[in-house]
């Protein structure tokens, strides 16, 4: 049997049929002399990372030869995704290495956001998933806020070791590592890209003036992002671009949202309240009557209840119901993991029921703001 041919840059296995996955080259160039993939072509030649995913396991796999290295790991989460990109086993693979937690896209919540308290509350969440970090670092990749504290944190942190950065998909990891390679790269060198010596990790080195690398790893892929089970083409309405713009409603017991035909909110228990949806301004919220709402669903599913449209969700999950209590006084949001979130505003509490595919991560939380 014979092997594929190997990128001459990292070192992975080519392949023609899946250009997100790693490894990728056009068939008309897998059988040249010193062939690289798509990835290193573009690093290569244009200074430009681009996004490849793997799941889970190549993910770990990977990973484990981390904790042998003597780097900085900088892991960027997305503050609208914040519990569906933490990659919560972390803190075992990275041995003692220093974790920065690099927040991208907040350009998303509003200007008026308290970013004093925000900060707390993402070390408190990344807390509680046992995640232990060095520093915190908030920014948007996009609008190139916050920008200079991250180059000046992983300054710090590095000390003239090899900088990893990780992360789930869609979290902005190429946006910034496109803006670390034009802040520490003299861009009138050709930038190269080598093998990771000993290993056939799927890995991009792009190497830094001081001959440490930043290593570009692949974004992992969760099954429970609603981000990553929508069809390719919604992916623009999901992701939001521009700042939330949270949506209030005040309900009566016995009151439905729908979110397009991705989930749906039931009021079920409480006091007179309102939630606020915090949800790409791309989708459409759909109120009605608890009791109207199985028959709306199924008159509208696909049409004026989209996206997903009608001929996608043939092959789109099927909704679990989650349960879910919200205690009197606290201020909670109920996570809809990469649709967005529906903070409850009421002092008194709520039953609240969320519908949504089946394995998405669907959860109470602290409020973020
Ligand atoms: P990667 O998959 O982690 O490499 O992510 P990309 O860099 O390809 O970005 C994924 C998506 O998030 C793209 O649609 C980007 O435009 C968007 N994005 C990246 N950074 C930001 C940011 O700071 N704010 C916002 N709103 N979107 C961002």
């Amino acid at each position: 049997q014979q092997k594929p041919p190997r990128c001459a840059g990292c070192g992975i296995p080519l392949q023609s049929e899946d250009q997100r996955r790693p490894g990728y080259v056009p068939a008309s160039s897998i059988d040249k002399e010193e062939a690289v993939c798509q990835r290193c072509f573009r690093i290569k030649n244009y200074n430009e990372a681009s996004s490849v995913a793997v799941d889970q396991d190549e993910f770990l796999k990977l990973l484990g030869g981390i904790a042998s290295t003597d780097s900085l790991v900088v892991h960027i989460v997305d503050l609208f995704d914040f519990q569906g990109s933490l990659i919560s086993g972390l803190q075992r693979f990275v041995g003692q290495n220093p974790i920065l937690l690099v927040v991208n896209k907040i350009d998303l919540l509003p200007p008026v956001t308290n970013w004093n308290r925000l900060r707390n509350w993402v070390q408190k969440q990344a807390r509680e998933e046992g995640l232990k970090v060095a520093d915190v670092v908030l920014c948007s990749a996009r609008k190139n806020i916050g920008f200079d504290r991250v180059v000046e944190a992983v300054n710090t942190y590095r000390q003239n070791k090899d900088v990893y950065v990780v992360g789930a998909t869609n979290v902005g990891k190429s946006t910034l590592i496109n803006r670390l390679i034009s802040d520490y790269s003299d861009l009138k060198r050709e930038l190269t890209v080598s093998r990771y010596p000993g290993t056939t990790l799927d890995a991009v080195h792009i190497p830094l003036d001081d001959g440490k690398s930043i290593i570009d790893t692949p974004g992992i892929v969760y099954a429970w992002r609603m981000s990553e089970i929508i069809p390719r083409k919604d992916l623009a309405a999901l992701l939001p671009d521009k700042p939330l713009k949270p949506l209030t409603y005040q309900l009566n017991e016995k009151q439905s949202l729908f979110m397009g035909a991705l989930a749906r909110f039931d009021f079920l228990e409480g006091e007179r309240q309102s939630f606020t949806v915090n949800m790409s301004s791309g989708l459409t919220v759909h109120r009605t009557k608890l009791e109207r709402a199985d028959e709306l669903y199924e008159q509208h599913r696909g049409v004026m209840l989209s996206p997903p449209s009608t001929e996608d969700l043939e092959t789109f999950p099927a909704w679990t119901r989650h349960r879910l209590r919200i205690p009197p006084n606290t201020k909670q949001d109920i996570f809809i993991s990469g649709l967005g979130w529906i903070q409850a505003n009421g002092k008194s509490g709520a039953v609240v029921d969320v519908h949504a595919p089946r394995g998405i991560k669907v959860m109470l939380r602290e409020s973020i703001l």
